[in-house]
């Protein structure tokens, strides 16, 4: 697991777990936070190097390798889709639609559609990394269509959640902005930001 530290994150995560902030303003800092945790989660991306010419001279840059897919778990997800499409703009989306069985906590599926997961780097965007029964879930899902080469970009962790898929997935990365401290009875993180979806989205 790597825990992005950085004093950036680290300010734009309390906006966001402040209660105060109010859904135009979380969007847009969860959008900032998110640019910083796909940096991390594409850092040890293969590059190729490409002659090109600058205005002064022939120089060899180099070019990150693609492709470059995003599946974004619904609906909390949608919030770090934007920085992905910022960043990569020829990232193609993917959407897996689960809802958490509020009693249970177990993940209920209800939509999911992929593009081509074979050969590229797959980020998976799960904010809220509580239980770890969505992300796992996720991760069978793209690994039943094809994905090799995962990593799961939260911004919170539970504990729990974190060892969950160390267990039941060690080959993919959590990258995240924080490991909180629990997950409450409710199966909420805490410290944590509350619903993430609704904190986005404006519901209740
Ligand atoms: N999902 C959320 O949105 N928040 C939590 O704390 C846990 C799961």
């Amino acid at each position: 697991m790597t825990i992005l530290e950085h004093p950036l994150a680290a300010d734009l995560l309390t906006i966001l777990r402040d209660k105060e902030t109010e859904p135009p303003e979380f969007r847009q800092i969860a959008e900032r936070l998110g640019y910083l945790l796909v940096a991390e989660a594409l850092s040890d991306m293969a590059t190729t190097d490409v002659d090109i010419e600058t205005p002064l001279e022939a120089t060899t840059g180099t070019q990150m390798r693609r492709p470059v897919v995003a599946v974004a778990v619904l609906r909390a997800g949608l919030g770090l889709l934007h920085s992905v499409l910022t960043l990569v703009p020829d990232a193609a989306i993917g959407f897996a639609g689960v809802q958490r069985n509020e009693e249970t906590a177990e993940p209920m599926e209800y939509y999911t559609k992929f593009p081509e997961l074979s050969a590229a780097r797959v980020l998976i965007l799960e904010p809220m990394l509580a239980t770890g029964g969505s992300l796992s879930w996720a991760i069978d899902k793209v690994k039943e269509n094809g994905a090799l080469d995962i990593v799961a970009v939260c911004v919170v962790a539970a504990p729990q959640g974190v060892e969950a898929i160390e267990t039941s997935h060690p080959d993919v990365r959590v990258v995240a902005a924080s490991l909180d401290r629990e997950l409450n009875p409710n199966f909420y993180i805490a410290p944590g930001l509350g619903d993430m979806g609704d904190r986005l989205f404006g519901t209740l």
